[in-house]
């Protein structure tokens, strides 16, 4: 975040999709370092239960002074669900498939309209982005994908590593487009690579077989919704 120079002060809310390591490891590091930053802003966290169980002793112990509030908030991955609204964008879970409880998340953007003669004001919802991360192939998320602009969807493996995607609960390129084929949606970016294969360019070829509007997910990249 800091080498993209994006505003750390800024981020309120994050979503933790499950436990494992590479997906929830940072966050002691990252308060510790918002902490010597000196935010006060609070932070919210959306994750299983367990987060929270595991996390906060390390805090206690490591950040005992910290001058900022930590709000866990617990989600139940196996239900479909808002877990937040605000006046820009709602965010829904999308029950996942993986070793370990997991989720994806629906973000909806919304435009505030107000109505010129009753004063009403409604919400229209602008564009939809998708993050499904970690799961093994799951149809039936298909219609909850239905038509969103932006698929983000994990490609751990390749077709040659089939057996290991489904040992591990992960899914390959093909899967992943798969899933975007049937859903309709506008873009797919694919990512969350195995570092058994260094050549991304074979997990591209491979999603794009079934979904020829697929990119790969770059470190540092930005994309437009
Ligand atoms: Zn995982």
């Amino acid at each position: 975040m800091r080498q993209m120079g994006l505003k750390t002060a800024r981020l309120y809310n994050i979503f933790i999709s499950h436990l494992h390591g590479d997906h929830c490891f940072g966050l002691l590091g990252l308060m510790t370092t918002f902490d010597m930053m000196g935010r006060t802003q609070p932070m919210h966290i959306y994750a299983h239960a367990d987060l929270e169980k595991l996390l906060r002793p390390m805090m206690n112990y490591h950040m005992p002074e910290m001058k900022f509030e930590v709000i866990f908030h617990t989600i139940n991955p196996r239900k479909k669900e808002v877990i937040f609204s605000d006046r820009t964008v709602t965010v829904e879970t999308i029950p996942l498939k993986h070793k370990v409880p997991c989720c994806g998340f629906l973000f909806y953007e919304h435009h505030r309209q107000k109505d010129a003669v009753t004063g009403e004001i409604s919400y229209e919802t602008r564009k939809r982005y998708a993050y499904c991360s970690d799961t093994m192939y799951k149809e039936s998320i298909v219609p909850q994908l239905e038509g969103v602009d932006v698929l983000f969807h994990e490609s751990t493996f390749t077709d040659e590593w089939e057996s290991r995607c489904k040992l591990t609960m992960h899914s390959t390129a093909r899967q992943a487009a798969t899933i975007a084929q049937q859903a309709h949606v506008g873009q797919l970016i694919i990512g969350h690579y195995s570092s058994r294969e260094d050549d991304h360019t074979v997990f591209l070829h491979q999603a794009q077989e079934v979904f020829p509007n697929t990119i790969l997910a770059v470190e540092r990249q930005t994309y437009e919704i």
